[in-house]
């Protein structure tokens, strides 16, 4: 029964044993039994609620106060959100933040509390003996143990490997032993088990014995099949191993549509995934675009509970199967290897190319491909001895912050861009990153003439990880982050609840060449042969100074200028004449209004028939 919740907390000095059935909440206290309905126990009032939750948005974009004074009201709001938050998890099991939110509200208490100790009361929830909210969920334990792998680094860690296969199966020098690779995906692990060809229970791969049980997330993610035929095989119970991912084109649009919201974004998407399966909301799991990779089989029996795992003679085979009925495995980045040769080129040419792969992987797996070779090998208490992890070069790198340059974006946000010393990153120059907001710098207190971490966690995109303080000379600057637009030297303002502070005026050049810009994109109006550098050098001659000149472009000028001619600003003309045909929600969309994104455009060009309409 999985909305079974059982909490003990104090109040008025009695206990309080609250169990959640389907919608019924049984409540216990030292006085008496009673049955409620949910809606009998609302703590909070709606008004109340609507406070509350206004007062987290706030705290998740404000930084951490630096006086005790302050610290002390921050702590107190922290308290107040927090236990509603966990009365909203734990009680109604309907959270209204996801838990990255709710994380980082707790994170901020936590370092409050670490910064002013005496700040710290018994009744914080930090002070809560079952705060680690995974202890909520069901415990089950997997049909076999799911093992780690151990580890190697280089072509010689992997004739090594083949060395030791020699050795514990008996096979002599000469015969090769066949080997499958697979990428090495860095997101959540997990357990699916299947019975009568239905999808059983799914688990999160906790400390390898016993998982979370996690089955509605599970069936929340379109990748996991509810149904599929083992049966055809003579199986009728099975558990397969997989990793849930996030791509990276879609983590990254997560991340561009969060900030569009004012949103604080994810972290990167192998903690969003392995988040997204133990979250509470299985409807959060389906949006986050969790997809899940299945890579081994764990446990197969039949009818009579017999085990037929070997029955597929080979880990390929298996692979195949599982591939057959319906399951993502990563096909084209599986090779079946003849010998540790093969093993080794596979997977070093996989490092050298892994940037470009749409998923975040750490590594390779090279397993033994015959399962009579497997059970010869067997285990150790740690992992399988026919199994490795190539393990992919650390992406980290120390280098200065010599500057900050600041950016305005389509909507007038301010982006601050760090630039560092050029230093070379998994094979790119690394010259200027992101440092997204002016919470970030100050958040992880970084300096000008700081050294700092650099990380490419998988993330295409480097970030700072952090300063290195314990580095400095007394040189370094804090950073004083502009109160004016560089571009049109108006005063910045930060609406309530939102990262970034923008530049209002919406005549602000800087921000009406970035909309420009956007407007002629591939999302936008799609304006073939229009690119950035163009409407750049067109704003430069002044033929560019607000989105409507785009539309009364002079072709014959154009015609005449250097890099052009006749044919191309006629190809040009042609391209603007058909971007008047888009629909009516592709226009909205392009216009950059805050808080228009594509889909609001796209609701909001249902209810128009012309464009005249919108003028009411
Ligand atoms: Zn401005």
């Amino acid at each position: 029964m999985k909305n079974q919740r059982n909490i003990f907390f104090l109040e008025n000095n009695f206990i309080l044993l609250i169990k959640k059935v389907n919608n019924f909440i049984y409540l216990r206290s030292s006085y008496t039994d009673l049955i409620l309905k949910k809606t009998c126990l609302m703590k909070y009032t709606s008004q109340q609620q609507r406070t509350l939750f206004d007062l987290s948005k706030q705290l998740l974009s404000e930084g951490t106060r630096t006086t005790e004074e302050l610290a002390k009201i921050q702590i107190q709001s922290l308290h107040e959100t927090i236990i509603y938050h966990d009365w909203r998890y734990y009680i109604l099991n309907d959270a209204v933040l996801t838990d990255f939110e709710y994380d980082s509200l707790y994170k901020k208490l936590e370092a409050l509390e670490a910064k002013y100790p005496n700040l710290k009361t018994a009744d914080s929830p930090t002070q809560r003996v079952s705060s680690d909210l995974s202890e909520d969920s069901p415990r089950v334990e997997h049909l076999t143990p799911m093992l780690s792998l151990g580890n190697s680094y280089n072509a010689e860690d992997l004739n090594d490997f083949d060395a030791q296969i020699r050795k514990l199966a008996m096979i002599e020098e000469g015969v090769e032993i066949e080997y499958v690779v697979e990428p090495k995906f860095d997101g959540g692990s997990l357990a699916l088990v299947y019975e009568n060809d239905l999808l059983a229970r799914a688990a999160t791969r906790g400390d390898g014995q016993k998982g979370e049980e996690m089955t509605a997330n599970a069936r929340s993610m379109k990748s996991v099949p509810l149904r599929a035929g083992f049966s055809k095989y003579g199986i009728r119970k099975v558990e397969l191993r997989g990793e849930a991912v996030i791509r990276r084109d879609r983590f990254d649009k997560m991340n561009e549509d969060r900030e569009a919201q004012g949103l604080n974004l994810f972290a990167n998407p192998r903690n969003t995934a392995a988040g997204g399966l133990r979250t509470k909301d299985a409807n959060e799991t389906g949006k986050r675009h969790i997809e899940a990779f299945v890579y081994q089989l764990g446990y197969a029996t039949n009818e009579a509970g017999e085990n037929v795992l070997d029955k597929l003679t080979t880990h390929y085979k298996s692979i195949e199967m599982l591939s057959n009925l319906g399951f993502k495995i990563p096909q084209k980045e599986t090779k079946l290897c003849k010998n540790i040769q093969e093993v080794i080129d596979w997977t070093l040419g996989w490092e050298a190319k892994r940037e470009g792969y749409p998923y975040e992987i750490d590594g390779m797996v090279i397993k033994v491909n015959s399962l009579a070779i497997q059970e010869r090998c067997g285990y150790t208490s740690h992992h399988p001895r026919w199994a490795i992890a190539f393990k992919f070069k650390a992406k980290q790198a120390t280098t200065k912050l010599l500057n900050i340059e600041y950016q305005i974006g389509k909507i007038g946000s301010l982006t601050p861009v760090a630039k560092v010393e050029p230093v070379e990153l998994a094979g790119v120059t690394i010259g200027s990153i992101s440092l997204h907001n002016a919470d970030f710098i100050s958040d992880k207190d970084i300096r000008l003439g700081d050294t700092v971490l650099i990380e490419r966690a998988g993330d295409v995109i480097p970030y700072i990880a952090k300063s290195l303080p314990e580095l400095r000379d007394g040189s370094e600057k804090v950073v004083k982050f502009p109160t004016n637009c560089p571009s049109c030297t108006t005063a910045l303002e930060r609406a309530e609840g939102e990262a970034a502070w923008r530049c209002p005026n919406y005549n602000c050049e800087a921000q009406v060449l970035q909309r420009m810009i956007f407007h002629v994109s591939k999302p936008a109006m799609n304006i073939d042969g229009m690119g950035k550098s163009i409407v750049e050098k067109f704003h430069e001659l002044g033929w560019l100074k607000f989105l409507p000149d785009i539309y009364n472009l002079d072709y014959e000028k154009i015609a005449v200028q250097e890099g052009f001619g006749k044919r191309s600003a006629a190809n040009l003309q042609k391209s603007i004449e058909k971007a008047k045909q888009n629909p009516i929600k592709r226009l909205l969309h392009s216009l950059s209004v805050h808080h228009l994104g594509k889909k609001v455009s796209s609701l909001l060009a249902a209810e128009v028939e012309h464009i005249l309409d919108l003028a009411h």
